[in-house]
């Protein structure tokens, strides 16, 4: 027996001296034998250097990453009862801890494949992965799993988690392994080892009871750790994704370590689902996309298209008030111009491919930048005109592979609210505050009250992306962190997510279900007034350059639209509602009063529509209140004699009876005001 000792790094700092062939499950039984209950893994870092940070983790699972051999220096986790053979620094995993959230995945991955095998043992295996969301196996058998199937799957797992079988790690030489393999004609297994692992290794093993897979691990201690597991869908998949291959059957499912998270997870899926802008789009007949015209180019319809001009009239109102200037510019340019921008060089992947006219070659324009540029150069310039703040509304065209394309998320035609701020370097720190507090107008207007901001940089090193000297991307980077610090903002910084001609601030909005959308964003640029030479006469008489901020506060108005469906699940705020106001007579003789009406509502600036069909009140109000619309007033002959309405309003049923003029003071305050009651 082994005398040898080794040293346990511990978190807190403590080194505890162990014999060689301690697990981690003893360590954690030695400090409480409760913390030793709810640990999932151990993570060992090596000793000797710095203790790395965790390596990412490609959201697509690879095979590669199931079973290649880590890097010997990154922290690596490992099963409890991994005997600990040299010095080493121990981090015990709880069910706290994300990453041991795709342990259970896996592991119940390894539940699924055991379930499948004893109710289907023709099946052969390909492997199974933990994913985002989730897990899945992948299997071979020429019978199709029927939705009955998959009920019987989910009990028999029941069962092999009630049965808390020990996952247990065992090995044997690679070629015997592959022998059997080879033998029992578990294809996928044999090409999984002979990628994977190479002549002269031990193949690790896992087995829980009868069943065993080739897999590295790590897993929970034992099945019955796999608490919370739900099979979600079943989709085919050819072998190594090759159509002449053996076709695979993917059951894909999700684990949690509990119930109640298990439940939130789907309850949240059905609030995503049922909030989901392209379906509510639809309902509510806002916008389309068109397979005749192409992918990512949006159809905005006659309701979608009234939320936009709101938008876009609060928008243009507010540039003017706070002192921008609008601007009008074309849709496309000759390539000359984006090689003087530099977009040709840095940007063009991104360009819709040129167009050869008859004097030269011409392309959709990415970004108004260079356009707003031509504006200022056209004539001379002094200090007095600084800042020149222009703003536009306007529609760039980036190329996004077919098939990437996401409802009005992510599209390959769409409207930047954009404005270039040219300004003496003086002022810049002026001009980047205002555009931080125009940018939280904006959210709050619309309904944000939460964001987070960051702070990107450059990478000095990646010179291929990155436009301009280290001075003045220093210098840049340090005015953009004054701004954020001298008002208090804090914030991230991320590193390498500039865009080529400078750093820029991004503002990122939390929605009502708590998601992150990046739509703001204030840029800094000192390299496009370089590259076209820009100039301004200085109080000195001199020539000197003027600096550039970039601005887009909406960002894409598409994918604003697309944030305000899904945050207000298509309950528009009644500033925004395509119709405000539903008018609903009770019969036929009162069609004349619900002229009345809309004349003078319209008059008061509201938007209405009339539902003078031949059907019943209770249809009526039911379809105007599927299409969410804020108010709906219905009225008969008591209303008409009182020159009043009965209001509904969305999400608080009847409020009686209201004088007219009453309800229109009201509407329109709360117009007005931009506010989100009724
Ligand atoms: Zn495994
Ligand atoms: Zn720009």
């Amino acid at each position: 027996m082994s005398t040898k000792t080794i040293a346990v790094h511990l978190p807190d700092g403590a080194i505890r001296e162990v014999p060689a062939g301690t697990t981690p499950l003893e360590i954690a039984n030695s400090i409480s034998p409760r913390l030793a209950a709810v640990c999932v893994v151990a993570r060992l870092t090596p000793v000797t250097g710095t203790a790395a940070e965790q390596p990412a983790h490609d959201s697509e699972p690879a095979e590669a990453a199931m079973y290649a051999a880590e890097d010997a220096s990154a922290p690596r986790l490992v099963d409890l009862t991994t005997p600990l053979t040299e010095d080493t620094r121990l981090q015990l995993v709880t069910e706290k801890d994300p990453e041991a959230l795709k342990v259970v995945r896996h592991s119940a991955a390894h539940v699924l494949a055991t379930a499948v095998l004893e109710l289907f043992p023709e099946t052969k295996l390909g492997h199974g992965p933990a994913t985002d969301s989730g897990f899945f196996y992948d299997f071979q058998r020429d019978k199709p799993f029927t939705p009955e199937d998959l009920v019987l799957i989910e009990a028999k797992m029941a069962e092999v988690v009630a049965r808390d079988d020990k996952f247990v790690r065992e090995s044997e030489p690679r070629e015997q392994a592959l022998a059997e393999f080879e033998r029992d004609g578990d294809f996928m297994k044999t090409h999984f080892v002979t990628k994977f692992t190479v002549p002269g290794d031990e193949v690790s093993f896992y087995r829980n009871g009868k069943f065993m897979d080739f897999c590295r691990g790590p897993h929970v201690p034992s099945t019955g750790r796999v608490k919370a597991v739900k099979i979600t869908n079943l989709a085919g998949a050819y072998w190594l994704g090759d159509e002449k291959n053996p076709q695979l059957q993917r059951i894909y499912g999700t684990a949690f370590f509990n119930k109640k998270d298990l439940d939130a997870h789907f309850a949240r899926l059905e609030e995503l689902a049922k909030r989901d802008h392209r379906l509510i789009g639809k309902q509510l007949d806002l916008f389309s996309i068109q397979e005749l015209a192409g992918p990512g180019l949006v159809f905005w319809h006659p309701k979608g298209a009234i939320v936009r001009k709101v938008m876009e009239d609060w928008m243009r109102d507010e540039c003017l008030r706070r002192g921008y200037q609008l601007v009008y510019t074309p849709h496309v340019a000759r390539v000359n111009l984006w090689q003087t921008s530099g977009h040709e060089g840095f940007y063009s992947a991104n360009m819709f491919t040129p167009m050869e006219l008859d004097d030269a070659s011409y392309r959709m324009k990415p970004m108004n930048c260079p356009f707003h540029i031509l504006i200022y150069k056209n004539s001379p310039k002094s200090y007095r005109d600084l800042p020149a703040r222009y703003a536009e509304l306007g529609n760039v065209y980036r190329y996004e592979r077919s098939g990437t394309m996401h409802g009005l998320l992510r599209v390959r035609g769409f409207t930047q609210d954009d404005a270039h701020i040219f300004c003496t370097p003086g002022q810049i720190e002026g001009e980047v505050a205002a555009c931080i507090d125009f940018a939280e107008a904006v959210l709050k207007t619309f309904g944000f009250n939460e964001f987070k901001v960051e702070l990107s940089t450059w990478d000095p090193n990646d010179r291929a992306h990155y436009a301009g000297s280290n001075e003045n991307w220093d210098l840049a980077i340090n005015s953009l962190d004054k701004v954020l610090k001298s008002k208090g903002i804090p914030y991230k910084t991320i590193p390498g997510e500039a865009a080529f001609y400078g750093p820029k601030i991004d503002i990122k909005l939390v929605d009502v279900l708590g998601r992150l959308w990046q739509l703001s964003t204030v840029q800094f640029d000192f390299n496009l007034p370089a590259r076209f030479e820009l100039e301004y006469v200085g109080e000195d008489g001199e020539r000197h350059q003027p600096v550039m901020v970039h601005r887009a506060l909406f960002g894409s108005v598409e994918r604003f639209f697309g944030v305000l469906i899904e945050h207000y699940a298509g309950a528009f705020p009644l500033w925004l509602a395509p119709v405000q106001v539903g008018l609903v007579p009770i019969s036929e003789r009162h069609h004349a009063y619900a002229k009345k009406l809309e004349a003078e509502l319209k008059a008061a600036g509201l938007r209405v529509e009339v539902d003078d069909r031949n059907e019943k009140m209770n249809g009526k109000i039911r379809d105007f209140a599927n299409q969410k619309t804020p108010y709906i007033l219905v009225f008969g002959d008591k209303e008409e004699a009182a020159n009043s309405v009965s209001v509904r309003a969305r999400a608080k049923g009847d409020l009686g009876s209201i004088p007219l003029a009453d309800f229109i003071a009201k509407a329109k305050a709360l117009v007005e005001g931009q506010s989100t009651e009724l």
